[in-house]
């Protein structure tokens, strides 16, 4: 786009220390402004995108509506900014280099050498231009400044002040300094080393955010000033805070907007983030009713698994004045007790055969006990075989966790389109649904028109609808055609509703998904009915 003016975000020192959420914000920042924000990822990993990734290790994948499987910052810059991403918002070397492989065996380098620079730092800065669609646009870098597979993003970003001018581009690296307990101080010596990392890669910051986890004394921005060549009011500090959605007031009221001014045309006033200034208002509300919600998982010992999952359920609650508390119930070992002692079940998404007992008999807890229930994807798959076992079938299973059984109520549909990946073909991104007339699905939506995002393989198999039903769900919603079961819910019930789809990816802080809102209302009002 023409006149962008582009962010780009590195950090340095060690990695985790929130330059996702530091990018997103900043973007908050001036979208409050009334600048169009746009914003990349930009991964080193060798990996094309992040569905085989472990979510074990590295978090939620996150899935845009065209069916980018990407890392769970897209999410962050999602709720935070309020945008839809695409592909072009995930840039992974892996990606690129694929790409660059591809076109030296088709011959289009015309017999030259193919180099990591020219060729890939090139390949990376097109992929910049390309993603940038706002007056604004931000990229941040994922790892540290620094590391091996990451030489080649920072170069090409580098070489991108010359490709658009060194005025249209803003610096801004992130780093951490360590509280000493034992002597009572701020250690700026890392992250002066991380600035002179960056400045032997030819790139002088025109920001340093400094991130501390208790509030830094103004002396440690000035040190640090003084020793990276950065003008001192170019140096944030941003000590931990609160709740990530903190984060844009904390960057609104650090100073930064003169950094930002002197670089686009932006009024002198800081910003009022009034709407944020009221979402944090809510997360800290004290004296609101409590609503436990247990969330029957696998991967406990990671909650970025299932952020979007629990981002969504946090605003739904924050919308209602409720504070949700999280109840993680180990899928692998649950008992009745586990499902008796929590207001509501949520079953996330999962793949794989580990744990999913548990999960089936959270939804069958759920049936047979009137509790709040949402099923998202997985949970809806659970939902179907817990109804099915219960009218007789009890072998009712996946064809995922048990191929030969004879009722496999969610099976693979012959002539499935999508993305081939490893054993089998994933649908993925926006999929259109119709809700049933009357549903609840319909009501929670206000609509009988609805698209989600999906990711899974598998899907209903029709042919059990009756035994299904005989165990008390219906279908609620489905592909236009009538064929795909996107919705299930239970008649007579406080709300049981599951989604074949993925509606936490498209919940907001500022705007929460009707579904989560539903099964906190309905819960919150089953506990005001027994308080
Ligand atoms: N494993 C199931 C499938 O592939 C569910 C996937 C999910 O929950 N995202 O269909």
């Amino acid at each position: 786009m023409e006149n962008t003016k582009y962010i780009f975000v590195t950090g340095g020192v060690l990695s985790g220390v929130g330059k996702g959420i530091t990018a997103a914000s900043i973007g908050a920042v001036l979208q409050s402004q009334g600048v169009k924000v746009s914003i990349q990822k930009c991964d080193p990993y060798l990996n094309v995108d992040a569905g085989l990734l472990n979510p074990k290790e590295h978090g939620e994948c996150f899935v845009t509506k065209d069916g980018a499987e990407t890392d769970l910052d897209l999410g962050h810059y999602e709720r935070f900014l309020n945008l839809e991403l695409t592909q072009k918002n995930a840039t992974l070397s892996g990606k690129l280099l694929s790409q660059l492989i591809a076109d030296e065996r088709a011959g289009k380098f015309g017999g030259r050498t193919v180099q990591l620079v020219p060729h890939l730092t090139g390949a990376i800065q097109d992929a910049i231009e390309l993603a940038a669609d706002g007056q604004v646009h931000i990229v941040e870098i994922g790892g540290t400044v620094g590391d091996y597979e990451g030489l080649s993003f920072v170069e090409a970003i580098r070489e991108f002040s010359m490709r658009v001018g060194r005025e249209n581009c803003m610096y801004v690296h992130v780093v951490y300094v360590p509280f000493i307990s034992t002597s009572k101080e701020f250690k700026t010596k890392p992250a002066q080393n991380a600035l002179n990392d960056l400045r032997g890669f030819g790139i002088t910051p025109d920001c340093v955010v400094v991130r501390t986890d208790e509030p830094a004394p103004h002396s440690t921005a000035e040190k640090i000033a003084s020793f990276s060549g950065v003008a001192s009011d170019g140096v944030i500090l941003l000590p931990n805070a609160r709740t990530v959605y903190e984060v844009p007031l904390s960057i609104a009221s650090s100073g930064i907007h003169k950094v930002l001014q002197r670089f686009l045309p932006i009024g002198e006033a800081v910003p009022e983030m009034k709407s944020w200034r009221e979402l944090v208002s809510h997360v800290h509300a004290e004296n609101t009713p409590i609503v436990n919600v247990g969330v029957v998982a696998k991967y406990l010992d990671n909650e970025d698994t299932y952020i979007s999952v629990l981002e969504a359920l946090k605003a739904a609650a924050w919308h209602d004045k409720l504070q949700v508390n999280i109840v993680w119930i180990n899928a692998e070992t649950a008992a009745e007790e586990d499902f008796a002692a929590v207001d509501a079940l949520v079953v996330p998404g999962g793949f794989g055969e580990r744990g999913v007992e548990g999960k089936i008999a959270a939804a069958r807890y759920a049936l047979t006990h009137n509790k709040p229930y949402l099923g998202i994807c997985l949970g809806l798959q659970v939902a179907v075989i817990a109804a099915a076992r219960m009218s007789g079938l009890e072998q009712a299973n996946s064809s995922e966790f048990n191929p030969n059984t004879p009722h496999n109520v969610i099976y693979i549909m012959e002539g499935q389109a999508g993305k081939e990946s490893t054993g089998g073909t994933l649908r993925l991104g926006d999929y259109p649904a119709v809700a049933v007339a009357g549903s609840l699905v319909e009501q929670l939506y206000g609509s009988l028109h609805i698209t989600e995002r999906h990711r899974h393989r598998y899907e209903v198999n029709r042919q059990f609808e009756a035994a299904f039903n005989s165990g008390g769900l219906i279908v609620s919603g489905t592909s236009p055609d009538g064929k795909l079961v996107e919705f299930v819910e239970a008649k007579n019930q406080n709300f049981f509703v599951a989604t074949q789809a993925h509606p936490e990816f498209r919940s907001r802080p500022h705007n929460p998904h009707p579904l989560f809102v539903g099964l906190i209302r309905a819960t919150e009002a089953a506990q005001a009915g027994t308080r």
